[in-house]
């Protein structure tokens, strides 16, 4: 056996909708769609951390991006960015092909395409710097595990084409 080198990075929710505000879960446990695209294609999945979990905990209230606009936000994204930089890093020198990185649309913390969250503009900001330019895609505020297919097919799709960009 040997390994491909082959990583993904997605928001925590992806994998844990244990994290999200209480009631606002979309799937029983993961996105298992979005993940059994990744496992088919032997894509090594980096669960990135949950920044509004971490700040506030699991029984926190919805708030805007303007409200966790704040410094004391600010660092904790920060530092949780750091840490995963610095991994990126780690993996990029060894030779390892980071497909790219998953966010949430329309989330304060962690929409990377659209407004992009607190927690995304610490992390890109910080790869910038360190030159890691990765391909992205947001899972649609829409998205329901199970009866969302358009957007897995449109996954699976930003899968392949990043899978042949990276070669
Ligand atoms: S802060 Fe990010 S990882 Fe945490 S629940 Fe919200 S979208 Fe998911």
């Amino acid at each position: 056996m040997h390994r491909n080198k082959k990583i993904i990075y997605t928001a925590h929710c992806v994998l844990n909708q244990n994290s999200v505000i209480r009631d606002w879960e979309r799937a029983a446990g993961a996105f298992n769609d979005i993940v059994r695209v990744l496992l088919d294609n032997n894509i090594a999945i980096i669960q990135l951390p949950c920044p509004e979990f971490t700040f506030l905990g699991e029984d926190r209230p919805p708030k805007t991006k303007e409200e966790y606009d704040i410094p004391e936000f600010r660092n904790v994204c920060k530092e949780l960015a750091e840490k995963v930089v610095v991994q990126m890093k780690e993996y990029k020198n060894n030779g390892y092909q980071i497909i790219g990185i998953v966010g949430i649309h329309g989330s304060p913390s962690c929409d990377i395409l659209g407004d992009r969250g607190v927690f995304k503009e610490e992390l890109l900001a910080l790869m910038e710097k360190e030159n890691i330019i990765l391909n992205c895609f947001d899972i649609l505020d829409s998205y329901i595990e199970g009866e969302t297919n358009n957007l897995v097919d449109s996954f699976r799709t930003y899968i392949n084409t990043s899978l042949l960009e990276n070669i």
